[in-house]
């Protein structure tokens, strides 16, 4: 059983300031850090990092076949990736003196998909895999379809939250990962545990998993509920955090894990994952997770 993970690849350009870029202003930046980033990349790294065979589809500008290269040396199958004419996705973040950021993101390749070139890359998933998806590309509903005539088991993540989820047809998804945000905004309340419950009758089949920061998170699946705590760990970074979840719990399904122990994993790789600064240098191995339960 594979894992093709449909998400974006982003270029993050950090440029570190003085102070938060004014109208009108020309300011020059102290440094510039460019490293890889998107949710889809993040994700499909963790999946890797857990020991999950996992096809990455997406596309990437012809200029940035270093990000392609860092996916692949992480474990990531990067055949069915495109590189084409024009920007990658990418992010231009200043963080200022205090930690202060303001960001402009472009989703340039990210956005450019239509159903044809899924159907492509697509070729490869048979009966019984499982399509990962977030919301940073396009044709996310195109992508549902070609999973439901294929029989592939579809993972979703609505991250960033946006409204063309809700035209989704979300009771197909297997698994539906939400953190506290995403789940009051598509439940229409203002309580997580409502939110849950509200989301557990809407799709009764589904798996739903609500993280919850620091207060660790919240898996309901036919009637029954488990809660697994946060590790109490020293904050550094928690960019990427809600990422290794996911690839973390997919994986633990994929791997014959019972939900409870799947979430435990997840819980403890996304713990660890905020120990460490950045995105995709912060998602541990398996043997790290593992490791770290003695
Ligand atoms: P997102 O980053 O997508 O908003 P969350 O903030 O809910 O997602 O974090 C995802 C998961 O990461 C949580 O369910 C938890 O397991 C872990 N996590 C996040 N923040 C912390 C923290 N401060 N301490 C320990 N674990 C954390």
């Amino acid at each position: 059983m594979k894992v093709f993970n449909f998400g974006s690849i982003n270029v993050d350009m950090v440029y570190r300031v003085p102070h938060l870029v004014q109208p009108g202003e020309t300011l020059a930046s102290r440094t510039l850090e460019t490293v890889l980033g998107g949710k889809g990349a993040n994700q499909s790294v963790a999946l890797a990092r857990a020991g999950v065979e996992v096809h990455h589809i997406g596309r990437i500008g012809v200029s940035d076949q270093w990000a392609t290269e860092q996916m692949a040396a992480a474990g990531v199958g990067m055949e069915a990736v495109e590189q084409i004419e024009g920007p990658s996705g990418h992010a231009i973040i200043q963080v200022d003196d205090h930690g202060e950021n303001s960001i402009i993101l472009h989703g340039g390749a990210n956005q450019s998909f239509n159903r044809e070139v899924l159907e492509k890359q697509l070729a490869g998933a048979e009966r019984g895999d499982w399509l990962l998806m977030q919301n940073e590309c396009n044709d996310i509903e195109v992508a549902f379809d070609i999973a439901q005539k294929r029989g592939l088991a579809i993972a979703f993540n609505p991250a960033p939250m946006s409204d063309n989820v809700r035209q989704l047809p979300l009771e197909r998804c297997s698994v539906l990962i939400v953190n506290e945000t995403e789940a009051l905004d598509l439940a229409e309340t203002q309580d997580a545990d409502e939110a849950l419950a509200v989301l557990a009758e809407r799709y009764p089949e589904t798996r739903l998993v609500l993280t919850l920061g620091s207060k660790g998170a919240l898996l309901q699946h036919a009637g029954n509920q488990v809660r697994e705590a946060a590790l109490p760990v020293k904050v550094v970074d928690t960019t990427g955090a809600g990422d290794t979840f996911v690839g973390y719990f997919l994986a633990g399904l994929i791997q014959g894990l019972d939900e409870p122990s799947a979430l435990q994993r997840a819980c403890r790789a996304a713990a660890l994952s905020v120990t460490v600064a950045g995105a995709t240098p912060s998602i541990p191995t398996i043997s790290v997770v593992d490791r770290s339960q003695d």
